[in-house]
């Protein structure tokens, strides 16, 4: 029989759990976009979203998801024919690339592979072979989400310095942001992109442009600028309806407004940060303690290089596939699919922990996928589930 009945929770790395708070929020009817209470909401957003950041710069609102804010990153920056570096570590960071040579980039790509961080000792050889400096800029992803390693995107800055080279150091933060630490400011990135759906709690439909001066000097060159996507608009609020390019997402602002309260006001980001270390954390003691007695493995063998807001497990010969079917037949939990790159997708599934996640939630899903892997006789470590209820017991 099903024990599917109940709250069904979703989770998949994105769309990530949208509070209750956040929907309620959004829950009203259509307010003024010209002037009064949501011109003056909007203009309270962006300190807080500067603040998730670690940025004083600045950061561009859009009407779309994250593949438009990756359209909008390089269409800011670059000129057709101009030379990008691209960091693979799984599918998004390729798939970035594959954006920049559509419009018209020359793409180089360095594919470390998806069991694997950035080699950032190959990355320094690359740019100090390019001696007069045609490489324009350096994409790279912080998480990749396909594969959930965490590169580490200071290091591509100190290789940057090293080689005294001038691209602009750009990061896909869509995954991540409020999950991972990040400080854009400190660890010297150029221009970030993000959305709303992950991390930020809020149903998809928006997504952020930050970007320091360096990167913005290069929008007086790039080419490839479009007027939708253009991000000076998007940061000189005197005209409300320019600020995003007509008319505004009226609803998904006050969803936002509530979720950075949540994030910034409330919980605080560093408490924000330490709730996803710990329940990632759990979910790793029990991966461990599985893997012990059956084929059960993190993707990413290094704890340091894993992202606290997603994890690939491996389950062995297939098994990714018959437990992600029994959880969402059986147990009410839906878990998210692999993505391309990877050999046997099957043997995969992935654990979105990002966002509006607590223990009962973590626990429940390795509950669930201890229950499953009995079910299916998939052999495991007994004692997973108790190796992270551990963890929170002495994190709480
Ligand atoms: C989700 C995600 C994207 C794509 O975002 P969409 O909103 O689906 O377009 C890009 N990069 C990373 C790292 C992601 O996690």
């Amino acid at each position: 029989m099903s024990l599917s009945q109940g709250r069904h929770y979703l989770a998949i790395p994105g769309p990530s759990v949208a509070p209750d708070r956040v929907l309620q929020a959004m829950h009203r009817p259509s307010p003024n976009i010209y002037r009064g209470e949501l011109v003056d909401m909007v203009a309270t957003l962006v300190p807080d979203l500067k603040t998730i950041a670690g940025t004083a710069h600045n950061v561009a609102m859009y009407i779309c998801n994250g593949h438009g804010a990756w359209e909008a990153a390089l269409v800011n920056i670059l000129s057709r024919g101009d030379k990008v570096l691209v960091l693979g570590t799984g599918r998004f960071g390729i798939g970035w690339g594959e954006m920049a040579k559509a419009l018209g980039a020359d793409t180089q790509l360095l594919d470390f592979g998806p069991h694997s961080d950035i080699d950032i000792a190959r990355v320094a050889e690359v740019l100090t072979e390019d001696t007069d400096h045609k490489i324009k800029a350096v994409l790279a992803v912080q998480v990749d989400t396909s594969t959930s390693v965490k590169n580490d995107i200071q290091a591509l800055r100190t290789a940057l310095d090293e080689a005294e080279h001038p691209a602009l150091l750009c990061s896909d933060n869509i995954a991540c942001l409020g999950c991972d630490e990040f400080h854009m400011d400190d660890w010297g990135v150029d221009v970030m992109v993000a959305g709303c759906q992950k991390g930020l709690m809020t149903p998809p439909g928006m997504a952020f442009v930050y970007f320091n001066d360096r990167a913005d000097a290069a929008r007086d060159r790039a080419n490839m600028a479009t007027p939708y996507w253009d991000w000076r608009p998007r940061i000189d609020p005197d005209y409300f309806y320019r600020y995003f390019c007509g008319t505004a997402p009226t609803h998904h602002l006050y969803g936002l407004r509530e979720a950075l309260d949540m994030i910034v006001k409330e919980e605080g980001l560093s408490q924000v940060w330490r709730r996803h270390a710990v329940l990632a954390e759990a979910i790793w003691a029990a991966l461990e303690v599985w893997g012990q007695a059956g084929p059960v493995r993190a993707n990413i063998t290094e704890r340091d290089k894993r992202s606290n807001a997603v994890t690939l497990v491996n389950f062995g010969p297939g098994n990714g596939l018959r437990l992600r079917e029994w959880m969402e037949a059986n147990y009410g939990v839906t878990l998210g699919i692999p993505l391309d790159g990877l050999d046997a997708p099957d043997d995969y599934l992935r654990i979105g922990h990002m966002g509006h996640v607590n223990g009962h939630m973590v626990l429940g899903v390795l509950a669930g996928l201890q229950a499953g892997m009995a079910a299916l006789q998939i052999p495991h470590g007994p004692t997973g589930l108790e190796a992270a209820m551990k963890v929170i017991a002495e994190a709480a």
